[in-house]
This record gives C-alpha cells, structure tokens and sequence, in this order.
C-alpha cells in the first residue's frame, strides 16, 4: 500500500516531503486521513500552490493527532494543487482554516502528499474526455489562427473577445474557436443578477480579486449568429455555448440570444445549442428552449436553500426560480446538466446528499458535472457555515446518488447532442 507523506513549502516555493509525518486532508475544517481509495497520483497538467499563511500539518502516529510541523527557524508553507479539467477535488489541503487571516486567490485547493515516488492529491476522475486534455491545447500558431479569424470576421467584436480569452485567460473553450473544433463558447452579457461570493468575473469589494474581466459590451444578434455559423461549418462536433467565464448571466440578455439562435437552429439544425447560466429566470429558460437549445447546464453551489442563497445572493431573483428553471428546462425536452460547485466537508454532508438526491428526483436532472469551486476555504465556510460534523467523503456521496439514482450521470464537460 502506498503511503502518502506530508509536504511543505519553504519561501522559494521549494516543495518538500516529511518522512516522519503522513499527510492530512481537510473535510471542511476537520482533519482527516485520506482512504487509500481517495488518492491518486497527480494528473498531468496540474500546478502546484503554496498557502502562504498556513504552516504545514502533518499526522504525528504517536499522538495519534494533526500536528503543525516543526520548523524551526524557518518558515514553512503548506501546499496545494490545483487539479485539470476532469478531476474533482475529495479533500481540502489540511490547514487551520478558521484562524485565517488574508484571502486566498480564487483556486480549487486540492490535498496533496508524497507517495512512495511521486506527488499524489485527494481527487477522482470524473470524466474521461480527451478533448479537454491540456495537451490538446498547443498555443503554437493560436496568434496566425487569430489573425486569420479576424480578417474573416471583420468588425465581429465577439473574435476580439475570444482573442483575450483565448491568449490571456488561456480558455480552453475560446482556444476551440480559433482550432476550429468542439464547444465554442459566445458571451453576451456584461451584467449579472447574482453576486456570487467567488465571481471569477467580477468583485465589488478588493478583498477578492476577480480572475477574468467581464465582456464589456452586448453583442448584436448579427455578431452571434455570424460568428457561430462560422463555427458550425467549419468545426467537428460543434456545440455552440452562451455563458462563459469572461461574463455576467447570459439569461439577462435573452431577447438577443433568441433572435441569434431562432436563425442558427433554422440553418443549422445538426449543431448542438447549450448556454451555462444560474438558472435564475425560468420564463427566459422556456424562451429559449424554444428557440432551440439542445441542453443547458445550470450551477449551484448547494442544493439548500439557505447555502444557496448565502453564496450567490441573488439580486432580482430567489432559488425556487433556479428550481423551477431546472424543470422547466425538462419539461421542454433539453438535456439537463447541473454543474455542482462541490466543496469537500459541505457538499457531502448527509443533509445535502439527502436534498440534492430530492432534487433529481423530482427535476429530471440527467447529468451532475462536479466542478471544484475555487475559493479560499476559510472565505467559503464563513459564507456558509462551519459545519458541525465533517462529511461523508465524496466517493461516498457519488455513490449513495448512485445507488438512489441509477440512471444519474456524472462528469466534467458539456457534450454534443450524441452523447447526450
Ligand atoms: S452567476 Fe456567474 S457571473 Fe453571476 S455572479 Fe455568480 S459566478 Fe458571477
């Protein structure tokens, strides 16, 4: 059995491991040790962080207890890795979270440890698509395809914004757009009616900062369709997607999504139409459905009310609207994804499990995409509460959904309508 040792930083960002102490994760803010069953070796195309504010813990086998190790005169960091597309996160990094004094970027920090010879981390792969592997993604020859797009669509001042995407945000999604394959996605809105805690997008106060900037303008129905109808001809299996990381809630602009999507399902009924969104205004879902989505992905954090509404405060809205968005969404006949922002101690506590499996039940949800929400842990369990007990793990919960929901699918990505 492979033994999973503890590791550390120094100031350098050197990362080291420590023989005499065994690793330890963090289910919310309880110390725990990993299952075997619960690590894996580092997937490829992982980074690694330091958490500059948090001293290193480790399991001490005589106290039988998380201890914080010894370092001397020197100051050590705990560390973290930040997982690729595909694999979700079972353990925070083992920290004293509730003593935290400054604010974590907005990552998904994922334990990690020393195996017997290689880095190992607290996760599980949740979908094997090899389309969104990183080395799929060879920025060499990304700026002539640039050039190229933007002499074919000239004035689109969507391909400008996928420019920025593509090269300063390095978004898989918008790189698609220039490689001429897969999902492409189209923001619209530079406006939300949310403000979730951990908005990648947009932050009104400076203690969080936000990792993209917003599109600054609504495009006209003329720049989606046009810039869409070039991805649909010239791509492989193309999925046109509203709602991106570089935006507000597309739902806001439904009027000018509609007039662009009626004409692309008209002329190009093969391609398959999805928007990203939270689900806040289930009169626009069925608009929209209408106008020819073939699926749409709507996030959350919790399927609790109050977790729900503690993080995403929304503005012009309130859960049951997310709630009846999601039905809504079936009852049309799109295939519908949640994409569960999942945070190891609170997503698998029983009550969760037990409302979230009450929640596919009655929606028809077909597919549950496990994200790794990223923010700094402290921030989240101040939002939403420390929770009284740690959870059941999260292979554990995947399994009780399982076991109660047969037919419940789980994965990463959005897919083309084949694969539905
Ligand atoms: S719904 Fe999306 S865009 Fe709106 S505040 Fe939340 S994360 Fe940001």
């Amino acid at each position: 059995m492979t033994n999973h040792y503890t590791t550390y930083s120094d100031k350098q960002g050197n990362v080291f491991d420590d023989p005499d102490y065994l690793m330890v994760g963090c289910s919310a803010h309880y110390f725990v040790l990993p299952e075997p069953e619960e690590m894996i070796p580092l997937p490829v195309g992982s980074r690694l962080f330091t958490l500059p504010d948090y001293s290193p813990v480790g399991w001490n086998n005589q106290l039988n207890e998380p201890v914080l190790l010894d370092t001397g005169d020197q100051v050590l960091y705990a560390v973290s890795a930040f997982l690729p597309p595909g694999y979700t996160r079972i353990l925070l990094p083992g920290a004293y979270y509730r003593t935290a004094k400054s604010r974590l970027p907005l990552w998904g920090y994922t334990a990690m440890a020393w195996g017997d010879d290689e880095f190992m981390v607290s996760a599980v792969k949740v979908d094997d698509n090899s389309k969104w592997l990183p080395d799929s993604y060879d920025d060499r020859g990304l700026d002539e395809l640039i050039l190229e797009k933007k002499s074919r669509l000239k004035d689109n001042r969507l391909v400008d914004q996928l420019s920025i995407c593509a090269t300063e945000y390095h978004c898989f999604a918008a790189k698609n757009f220039f490689l001429e394959r897969w999902e492409c996605p189209i923001p619209t809105s530079p406006v939300c009616n949310s403000d979730c805690i951990g908005c990648i997008s947009y932050q009104r106060s400076g203690d969080i900062i936000a990792s993209h900037e917003r599109i600054k303008f609504v495009p006209e129905p003329d720049e989606i369709y046009s810039l869409a109808a070039d991805h649909i001809r010239n791509a492989a299996d193309p999925v046109i997607s509203f709602g991106q990381g570089c935006e507000g809630e597309p739902l806001v602009q439904a009027d000018t999504i509609e007039k662009a999507l009626i004409k692309l399902k008209n002329e190009y009924p093969d391609a398959t139409y999805n928007i990203n969104t939270n689900g806040s205004d289930p009169s626009a879902v069925k608009r929209l459905c209408r106008a020819g989505l073939d699926s749409i992905r709507i996030s959350m954090n919790s399927a609790n009310h109050d977790r729900y509404t503690k993080y995403y405060r929304p503005i012009d809205h309130a859960y049951a609207d997310v709630l009846k968005s999601i039905k809504t969404a079936h009852d049309e006949g799109v295939f519908v994804t949640i994409n569960l922002l999942i945070f190891p101690g609170i997503s698998d506590q029983e009550e969760e499990v037990e409302t979230l499996i009450k929640l596919v039940k009655v929606s028809g949800i077909n597919l549950i995409q496990m994200k790794n929400l990223c923010i700094d842990p402290h921030v989240y369990l101040e939002t939403v509460g420390y929770p009284e007990q740690k959870g059941m793990g999260i292979l554990r919960m995947m399994d009780v959904l399982r076991n109660e929901i047969p037919e419940i699918r789980f994965g990463y990505f959005n897919r083309p309508k084949n694969e539905f």
